[in-house]
Formats: C-alpha cells, structure tokens, sequence
C-alpha cells in the first residue's frame, strides 16, 4: 500500500490523500487550499497524478478545505464513485454550489468550476452509513462518526489481501459536541493519518454558554448591536440553540431581534432539522429571529433601532453580508463584534481580532471604534489532549502521519504522542510526499 498527501500537509487547508492499494487507487477528500494567497494558489497548480486513472472518492466530510475541490477534479474526468453520508453530500451540495458562485464572482478570467461541474460532481454521489461495511474492489472501507460537523467521518480502509488497514481522521470533533453526538473511537489500525489543528492547544474549560449569554445579556439590556460573523455550518446552528434556550428561559428579552443574515447558513439549518435523529437538539427557531433572504432585505436591518444581534456570514469577515453591517456599525461604541472562529492570516476579521484601529473594506475607511471580544470554547476541533485520546484508543499502531494542521500545532502533538503514546513512530508529511506502507 502506498499514501501520497496531496494538501493538507503542514498546513490547515486543502485536505487530500491519494491511497494507493495493489492496483486500486483512491482519494480521499479533495479540499480546497485556504487562508494566505501563497495557500490559495494551489488550488491552481496542476494535478500530481491523472484524475482519470483514480477509482473513486472516499469524502470525510462537507467542509469546503475537504471538499471545495471536488468539481475541480471532475472537471479534469475523475467519474469513480464518490462515496459520503447523506448529510455530507446534502451540506456538499451548498458548499460546493456556493463556492462556486463565490469562484465565478472572484475570479476574472476563468473560474475554477461552475454550477454545471457541480452538478456533474453530485451525479457521482454514493451514500454510505456509519458503520456500513463497504466493499470496494479491494478494500474494506468502514465509516465512523468523528463528531465534528453532522455526517463527519472517520474512515478505516482495510487491504482485504493482507489484512493490513489505514485510518483517515477526517476532522475530530472536540468532544463531548453541543450538538452531533461524540466522537467515535476505533480499535485497531497498522497506521493513522490524524488532523492536528489544535494539536498544541488545549481549550479552556470554561462553559460557552455562560460567557455566550454575557455578550446577548449586554445588548439586550444595554441596546447595543451584537455583530456576530458566523460560520455557516454548526457554528449557526449552535449558537442558535443557545439563544433559543435563554430566551425560554428568560435569561434574554422574549422580543430581542435575531437576524440570521445568511442565505447558506439559513439552508444548513434546515438539513441539520432534516437529520434530526443524529443530533443531540433541533430548537433552532424561537420568537424574535428573523431571517433575511434577500439582500434588500438585510439593508432593512439597519433601521432597526435598540438592541439586535446580526448573524452574518462570512466568518472570517473575508465577504459576504458582515461586510455590509461592519461598515454600519463598526465605527460605533455601542456596537459589539464577537469572534466566535478561527480567524486565519490575511483575513479581515485576523485584522479586527488583533487591534486593527481602522480597516478598509469595499475601499471605505473605517474606524473601528466598537468593543471587540472572542469566544474560544466554540470549537468544533479536538484539542490536544483530546487528539491523543483518540489515538490512543487505536490499537498495534506502526505509524501516525500528522496533517491538516500548521507546524506549530503538529510539532508539540508528535512530540507528546511519542511520550504518551505506544505508538511506533509519528511522521510530519511534506505537501506531495510519498510514502510506501508495505510492499
Ligand atoms: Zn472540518
């Protein structure tokens, strides 16, 4: 068996990993590269390998650095299956439809794929369920709830010949989850390809909703603005939650206006209700919120006098409808900016978050003059010693391959799973490494 890492190695970004196994060749993921423009320009670089001799596609899951590039790859005749649960192919098919929009928008010459490859992409969809055993040529393919996002999976391939398996993390939740039900352990592997986004951190301990309802108390009471950018995908539909049970709960004013600002965020929303059954709570609705379709209506939240939260995308501040309400309210005292994400290099909400006292945006100056804080206990990453956790549970592993994490975060977490661990040797793949598993 041979592994090539193909993204997603020494950086965050841009998730892939081609295994090769006798004569089958599968990928795993296809994400899209993200954050600096150096990141962003691999997106572009011609492919490693021939997209046509691939077999087919195993996805962890929906989130665009795993699989934004997906059209890309058939556009250039990759035509294997593409094998997901049925919420990462329903969260997919926004995703992947809204980023090309976005491409379209961005890019002036051509774009990098458009609605009708996507459409080709979803054509290719095959729908596996936690714990189905997938036979595929070869290989014995299970899937495992990682409790990241919903239908996040972990993946375990097993050479059917030799009885030798890989286990792809995909992204591991920071469990226990407010939300999608806790990260699932495996048993056995002879190597791991794990994620260390936050491989060399641990996240506080305090409780979200404490410090969540300290911000939504101060507008409500002290009628502020509460701007919030927000990730589409969970991030939402947590924070939706939260504020659903202190409104039931009288913590908050019944009538406190709730925009949700966010056309993709408004669809998540309404799959993660779809799939109630694989979520731990569905109370996403409550009096007061309000969600703006079009963006004529979005302006109309700017004559809104008194206390309001606006949820806006995009949760980097790098586009998308936050834009409009931080030149409204920025350069107000009384407004409230609250951080609820990762806020990568070269971002306008990196900018904000360390001190920016004025920004650019649309080519407008603007003073930032409201009260800038973040939460860090949103997470939807394990932490460190959760990472070791999980790997610890695994059995007889020869090797683990750190990715989908920066050098920083990948380095402490080798060092500490040599130490913790029984694990035989921990390797830091280079972006186009191959290695050989076995003969
Ligand atoms: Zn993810």
């Amino acid at each position: 068996m041979e592994l090539k890492f193909l993204g997603a190695s020494g950086t965050v970004t841009g998730s892939s990993y081609l295994l090769t196994a006798n004569k089958t060749k599968v990928l795993i993921d296809f994400g899209m590269f993200q954050g600096t423009s150096a990141e962003e320009e691999l997106n572009f670089r011609p492919f490693s390998f021939n997209p046509k001799e691939v077999d087919a596609l195993f996805l962890t899951h929906a989130h665009l650095d795993h699989c934004g590039r997906l059209p890309l790859l058939v556009k250039n005749g990759f035509s294997g299956p593409i094998f997901a649960t049925t919420a990462t192919r329903e969260l997919a098919e926004i995703v992947m439809f809204d980023s090309a929009k976005i491409a379209e928008y961005e890019n002036f010459y051509e774009p990098m794929y458009t609605d009708s490859d996507v459409v080709d992409t979803l054509a290719l969809f095959k729908l596996v369920s936690f714990h189905e055993q997938v036979v595929f040529r070869n290989l014995l393919v299970e899937y495992f709830n990682a409790g990241h996002i919903l239908g996040a999976a972990s993946i375990k391939f097993t050479n059917k010949t030799s009885g030798k398996s890989v286990i792809f993390s995909g992204d591991i939740g920071s469990y226990p989850d407010p939300l999608v039900p806790y990260t699932e352990f495996i048993d056995s592997a002879d190597w791991v390809v794990m994620e260390s986004t936050y491989g060399g951190k641990i996240h506080p301990t305090s409780d979200p909703v404490t410090e969540f309802a300290r911000f939504l108390v101060e507008a409500d009471r002290g009628k502020r603005t509460l701007l919030i950018p927000a990730f589409a995908i969970q991030k939402t539909q947590v924070l939706l939650e939260m504020i659903s049970a202190m409104k039931r709960q009288g913590v908050v004013s019944a009538d406190l206006p709730v925009y949700l600002d966010s056309p993709m965020a408004f669809d998540v929303t309404k799959i993660y209700m779809d799939h109630k059954d694989e979520i731990s709570t569905s109370n996403f609705s409550f009096p007061g919120l309000v969600f703006t379709a079009k963006g004529g209506q979005s302006k109309k939240i700017h004559k809104q006098k008194g206390a309001k939260v606006i949820i806006a995308g995009s949760g980097m501040m790098n586009g998308g409808r936050i834009l409009s309400h931080a030149k409204k309210y920025l350069n107000q005292k009384r407004t409230m900016l609250l951080f609820v994400g990762y806020q990568a290099e070269e971002t306008l909400g990196r900018e904000i978050k360390e001190g920016a006292e004025r920004v650019f945006i649309d080519g407008k100056e603007i003073f930032v003059n409201a009260q800038i804080d973040a939460i860090e206990t949103l997470s939807s990453h394990a932490d460190q010693p959760r990472l070791i956790n999980w790997l610890k549970q695994i059995k007889n592993v020869e090797e683990v391959f750190l990715t989908h994490g920066e050098d920083e975060a990948r380095i402490p977490l080798a060092l500490n799973i040599r130490r913790e661990t029984e694990v035989g040797e921990v390797n830091l793949p280079v972006l186009d490494e191959e290695v050989v598993l076995v003969e």
